[in-house]
């Protein structure tokens, strides 16, 4: 059994738990969130995440084998670097993580991207626990996604492979893109995208005490049947199944975990995500099961924790 001390450091909050990795369940403990506030700076961001593990070092008791980081930021895990942070988190970009952690805590410490460990988290001990190979796929405010065999992390030249959001899809044709490039995914299938081709279709933008609309309410509204709502909801589904059915042709991975709020969208997503999957799947491959991620916020923890104990990247020789 490992007790490893697990920081999830995003834009707005820094969750911290003691994750204990042993044969069955991993077992979440004194999982506490503050505010990052980021805008304070890298220095800032680093000192909380520190006070942050020392509760967790505390409750548990003071004894624990080591550190494992989910980090927003491309980051380097073979040396725990912040190699670069957009500028939602100033002066984070250049952190030398891992190290400092190190050094302030006297346990190993490994640091991994937040969308890899949530990657991690559910292929090790979620909806992948069974499977050798997994296209893990998070849909939520914005789209992430990572490829994990045998434990392994695909990661690319630059830590940065799994950008699944900005891959094309016939849909978003034309469609600009946050990342400067035009026709992503993204922008047409994330949250935000559903709520932007709600209004255009004519959907209320506001609920009737003035606050914006959400997903969640489109969700409902689709439900019930309100065709600016379901078409809204078809076109992010539809995108999302011509995705994974194109990248499920390149992997040939056992299963596709999905998960995020989005995920969570009723019939009209489903079904039209079946669609976009059926137009894009080659027959070999049209069986690989599609299944919901099963730790919710805890499997960036589990995913940063499992990376101290079975190093989830390929270590350069
Ligand atoms: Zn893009």
């Amino acid at each position: 059994m490992a007790r490893i001390v697990a920081l999830d450091i995003g834009g707005t909050k820094i969750a911290s738990a003691l994750v204990t990795l042993g044969e069955g369940t991993p077992l979440v403990e004194h999982l506490g969130k503050v505010p990052t506030e980021a805008k304070l700076g890298g220095r800032h961001v680093l000192e909380t995440a520190c006070a942050s593990a020392r509760r967790v070092i505390e409750a548990a008791g003071g004894k624990v084998d080591g550190i494992g980081v989910s980090s927003a930021g491309v980051i380097d895990p073979a040396t725990g670097d912040v190699t670069y942070a957009n500028e939602i988190m100033p002066g984070w970009g250049g952190t030398h993580l891992g190290a400092e952690l190190e050094a302030a805590f006297g346990v190993p410490a490994r640091v991994l991207n937040d969308v890899h460990a949530h990657a991690l988290g559910e292929a090790r001990w979620g909806g992948g626990r069974e499977a050798t190979s997994c296209l893990v796929v998070a849909v939520g405010t914005g789209i992430g996604g990572a490829f994990v065999e045998d434990g392994h992390i695909m990661l690319g030249a630059h830590n940065e492979a799994g950008h699944i959001g900005h891959v094309s899809c016939t849909d978003a044709a034309g469609v600009p893109c946050s990342c400067g490039a035009t026709g992503h995914l993204e922008p047409i299938a994330a949250g935000p995208g559903i709520i932007e081709r709600y209004v255009e279709l004519g959907g209320d933008a506001t609920l009737a005490d003035g606050t914006p609309i959400d997903g969640a309410e489109i969700d409902r509204r689709a439900a019930d049947g309100d065709e600016a709502a379901i078409a809204a909801e078809a076109r992010s589904g539809h995108a999302i199944g011509e995705v994974l059915g194109s990248l499920v042709n390149m992997l040939d991975p056992d299963r596709v975990i999905l998960s995020g709020s989005v995920a969570q969208c009723g019939a009209a997503w489903h079904e039209a995500m079946d669609r976009g999957w059926s137009e894009a799947v080659m027959p070999p491959v049209a069986q690989t099961p599609v299944v919901s991620g099963e730790l919710g916020g805890d499997a960036p923890l589990i995913g940063a924790a499992e990376n101290v104990v079975a190093s989830a990247y390929r270590e350069l020789a």
